[in-house]
Parts: structure tokens; sequence; C-alpha cells
């Protein structure tokens, strides 16, 4: 098992982009920019999102990025739940980021970042 803490949201961030595309100031192309390795990812480790789309209103993923110099090669790289559970238990605390993707029209975003960290059994 992990815990988060110390959870940064980016929810505002989200909202004033939002509010800005919605105004036509902020063309579509900039903010559904999902390259291939991320559309890859919320396909092979994302988990359906609550939340419909923001911009095409299809369904999302949310995927887990995991970074930290006790990380190696791995930081960067994006994991399931339970790949985090046992990164955690053999090196300890990291950072995770939560993203939100949509494979349909290419919307991502950063949602929240927290330090993910062992709870003993
Ligand atoms: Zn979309």
């Amino acid at each position: 098992m992990f815990r988060l803490s110390a959870e940064v949201s980016h929810e505002w961030e989200r909202r004033t982009t939002l509010r800005d595309y919605h105004a036509g100031h902020i063309p579509k192309e900039e903010l559904c920019d999902a390259d291939f390795l991320l559309k890859a990812a919320a396909e092979h480790h994302g988990t359906d999102s609550a939340r419909p789309c923001p911009i095409c209103e299809g369904v999302m993923q949310d995927v887990l990025w995991i970074y930290g110099d006790n990380l190696g090669r791995r930081s960067g790289t994006a994991r399931s739940e339970a790949e985090i559970d046992e990164i955690t238990g053999q090196v300890g605390p990291i950072t995770v980021h939560r993203v939100e993707v949509c494979r349909r029209c290419g919307w991502n975003h950063l949602l929240t970042e927290a330090r993910a960290e062992p709870v003993p059994d």
C-alpha cells in the first residue's frame, strides 16, 4: 500500500484554461496535443476518469507518472497503482503526477502532483 500526501491540485489552472478555450483565446490544437506515447500510456496504464472530456465529452483516462532521483531510469514513466505500490515499497517516497488524457481528441492536463510513500502492512 502507498498513501499520497502533500498533494498539489492544478484544478484551478484547468478551469482557467477551459474558460480561455471557450472564450476563443486558446486554439483547440494547443490543448489537444497528446502525442502517441501519452495516448498509449492512457490505454495501457490509465484508469477511466469519473469525468467526461471537457472538450469532446469522450471517456478519459487518468494516468499516473512517477518521478524521483531514487527511481533511476524508471523516473518519468507511467505506472499502475499496483506498480506504484511495489516501487514505493522498494525505493521509498516518490512523486506522482496524475494526468488526464482523452484518446479521442487529445486533451490532456496535469491534475495533481503528490508524494507517494509506502504504508507498512
Ligand atoms: Zn476529448
